[in-house]
């Protein structure tokens, strides 16, 4: 291994590695050869503690600090991870497949973002003044939560750590993030990057663990708000959870977005879109527009090209740059892709191509087309998390929307027309909280990103993340006497 994958410890609290090897240990596999690349050890009930407790020490001293003061740390912490923009990404391959192709400009340089953002927004957040009658007037205060616990899924391991952690920082509040476990490498660094850049011991600290960590995390009493990236059952239970304290709550989950291209899109850009939102990152993608709606009259030019270009597709070693599609982060990730591709053929669908595993070292499988999709098919109505992409046939505008709505999930949604007036009637119509006209899944910090229905509720990114790391205290200041009837 050329590569140091072995970190130095399994957590980082108080400004510092610690280590407990009394938890369950979790051996970090590469996902492109089934090796084991390093060992951590889940966090003891003790270790959960500690975090807690130095993330709930730190908060005040940290919320009092000027958001010029916090900021600034954010946005060295950015730099730093620019500067080490490549061997953050190798870990980030070495974590989950992602080929470097994609790790080098979508995982730090997207943390790195999210760091610059909200560090450059921490000084802006105040509240504000209302005047009211008789010269009384209210002032708002804007004011941190308290500790705030994230908790990630596996596809965006440092990415998922950023989003969480600079809004929450930024508004003066603490954090302790749990990663996946399947991908418990790349937020250890985010917290080291965050130190080095000045954080104070206890502002950002990491725990590894499974579910049960998580569930600990989230019933403490200490903990203000959670957010978690997930799964939708796993976001139900830790709603329903933190919903028993009355906690906050940012829910992003899965989905199962639907992607329309009318007849008169520009068939290229629209296949384009296709492949972005469904095969990027081995279609590991929450956002990812996997159900397919194409117009009738272009449907057999759609897939033929489509199946053209997806020959280009490089699958192979995802440390080579030219590589395009790297394995699926883990073998059970590849089992479930593999068994809903089965159910598709055995439900009628049509497998255009690819779909097989490949055989050798690694969790790889060629990317699938399916053709001849219908709503009722398990293929179409559940989330799949891997490169299936189904083409669902459509003649009319009312017919598809109520067909691409016809789901309990809402997470985002596409368009592909030429037709401007069309195109802003369609997103004005789907259910769901992240649209696209005429691109497909981009996710840039500046922009609200997150679900409608059951996919989610909050915001991350933007100025909407502000809202869901902060609240408002109200102050009613009267410049007249206190009267009272009696
Ligand atoms: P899971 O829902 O299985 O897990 C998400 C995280 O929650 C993991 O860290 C997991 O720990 C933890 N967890 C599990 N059970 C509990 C519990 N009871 N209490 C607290 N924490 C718990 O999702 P995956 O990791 O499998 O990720 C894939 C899913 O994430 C997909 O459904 C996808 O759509 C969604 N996703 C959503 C995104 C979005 O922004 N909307 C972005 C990326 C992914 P562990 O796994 O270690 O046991």
């Amino acid at each position: 291994m050329p590569y140091d994958t072995q970190p130095v410890a399994s957590h980082f609290i108080d400004g510092q590695y610690v280590e407990d090897t009394a938890g369950e240990p979790i051996d970090v596999i590469y996902p492109a050869t089934g090796q084991v690349i390093a060992r951590v050890y889940a966090a003891t009930p003790a270790i959960v503690e500690r975090a807690i407790a130095a993330a709930k020490r730190a908060q005040a001293d940290w919320a009092a600090m000027t958001g010029t003061q916090r900021g600034r740390i954010l946005r060295r912490a950015a730099d730093i991870m620019r500067e080490r923009n490549y061997d953050l990404s190798v870990l980030e391959t070495y974590d989950t497949g992602k080929p470097l192709s994609e790790t080098t400009i979508a995982d730090a340089t997207s943390g790195a973002d999210a760091l610059e953002y909200f560090g450059g927004m921490a000084a802006t957040l105040t509240g504000e003044h209302i005047p009211l009658g008789g010269g009384d007037f209210v002032y708002t205060r804007r004011e941190a939560l308290g500790v705030c616990v994230g908790i990630g899924a596996w596809n965006y391991p440092t990415q998922i750590a950023c989003w969480k952690g600079a809004p929450a920082l930024a508004c003066g509040n603490t954090m302790v993030f749990k990663p996946s476990e399947t991908t418990p490498l790349c937020a250890l660094k985010v917290a080291e990057i965050l130190h080095e850049a000045g954080a104070p011991a206890g502002v950002y600290n990491v725990v590894q663990g499974m579910g049960a960590v998580g569930a600990q995390l989230v019933t403490d009493p200490r903990v203000a708000k959670v957010s978690l990236t997930g799964s939708v059952p796993t976001g139900k239970k830790v709603y329903a959870a933190a919903a028993a304290e009355m906690k906050h709550v940012t829910m992003e989950l899965g989905g199962k977005s639907p992607l329309i291209i009318f007849d008169d899109a520009d068939l290229d850009s629209a296949i384009s879109g296709a492949i972005n939102g469904n095969f990027y990152s081995t279609g590991q993608v929450c956002s990812n527009g996997t159900r397919v709606f194409v117009q009738r009259g272009i449907k057999e030019a759609f897939l033929k090209r489509l199946a053209e270009r997806m020959d280009n597709a490089v699958i192979g070693d995802p440390m080579v740059m030219e590589t395009t599609i790297g394995p699926m982060a883990s073998e059970r990730q590849l089992a479930i892709v593999e068994g809903y591709i089965a159910k598709g053929v055995a439900e009628g669908a049509r497998l255009v191509k690819g779909g097989k595993r490949i055989a050798g070292a690694g969790f790889y499988i060629e990317p699938a087309l399916f053709a001849d999709v219908t709503d009722d098919m398990t293929i179409a109505r559940e989330e799949i998390f891997g490169p299936v992409l189904s083409v669902l046939e459509f003649e009319t505008e009312e017919e598809v929307m109520a067909r691409a709505n016809a789901t309990e999930f809402g997470l985002a949604a596409g368009v592909f027309t030429a037709d401007i007036t069309r195109a802003h009637r369609v997103v004005a119509g789907f259910e769901a909280g992240t649209c696209y006209i005429n691109t497909y899944n981009l996710a840039p910090v500046e922009a609200p990103f997150g679900g409608s229905k059951l996919s989610g509720v909050g915001r991350e990114n933007s100025k909407a993340a502000i809202n869901h790391y902060s609240e408002v205290k109200t102050v009613y200041v009267s410049m007249n006497k206190c009267e009272a009837p009696f």
